[in-house]
């Protein structure tokens, strides 16, 4: 655990400490960026991202909480590990996505995000979940930039394709085993959102 606070309030490098705290799987090795945009250079959802990761990256150790969690990047990584692949540092770009998404739910700062504007990224996220009970990262990156920016898609097969080749990705969704028992939760949750109306149900997706 690396100290967050001095006499003067958050030091920039709290902030990093706390990304790094929160992403799950071990250190994510976030202080080894250096910053070469590697990552931005790989990423598909690249022209729909306000920040590059490599940008995101440098306002998390400049300690920019507030924008880094407005941000819609997080919201726009498909999943796809082209950066995490390319990074030359290791660096768990995708996790620390997951984790910046989570933290921006928890704070409510996912609703001053223009992500909000892109339902049709999360609902290609959630048909997966309720189809297959886990996300499918080709299928998600290839569904969304069809219907986003097909010229890109095209660009980004043969990426996908050696990524099948390697095992990093699958090339069809795989069904987790008792998907009827979390189909029947899900339908449950939707109930209960239902009932309890519209406020709940414009929150984070
Ligand atoms: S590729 Fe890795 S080291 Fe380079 S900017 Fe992106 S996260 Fe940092
Ligand atoms: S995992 Fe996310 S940030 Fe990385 S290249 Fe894919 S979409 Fe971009």
């Amino acid at each position: 655990m690396v100290a967050r606070q001095s006499a003067a309030g958050p030091s920039p490098g709290a902030f990093m400490a706390e990304v790094i705290d929160a992403t799950p799987g071990g250190d994510p090795h976030l202080e080894l960026c250096v910053q070469c945009g590697t990552c931005g250079g790989s990423c598909p959802s690249g022209p729909d991202m306000e920040h590059t990761p490599r940008h995101l990256f440098a306002m998390i150790r400049a300690g920019m909480r507030e924008e880094v969690l407005r941000s819609n990047t997080p919201w726009y990584c498909v999943s796809c590990y082209y950066c995490m692949v390319r990074c030359p540092q290791e660096i768990h770009i995708t996790d620390i996505m997951y984790t910046l998404k989570r933290m921006a739910i928890k704070e409510g700062l996912y609703r001053e995000s223009t992500a909000v504007a892109a339902p049709s990224f999360s609902e290609t996220f959630i048909d997966f979940v309720n189809n297959y009970g886990r996300s499918f990262e080709l299928g998600l990156a290839t569904r969304y930039h069809l219907r986003h920016h097909p010229l890109s898609a095209v660009k980004m097969a043969g990426l996908g394709l050696g990524m099948v080749r390697k095992g990093r990705m699958d090339l069809t969704p795989k069904r987790i085993e008792g998907i009827e028992q979390l189909q029947a939760i899900l339908a449950k949750a939707r109930e209960l959102a239902a009932d309890s109306g519209p406020s709940t149900r414009g929150g984070a997706r």
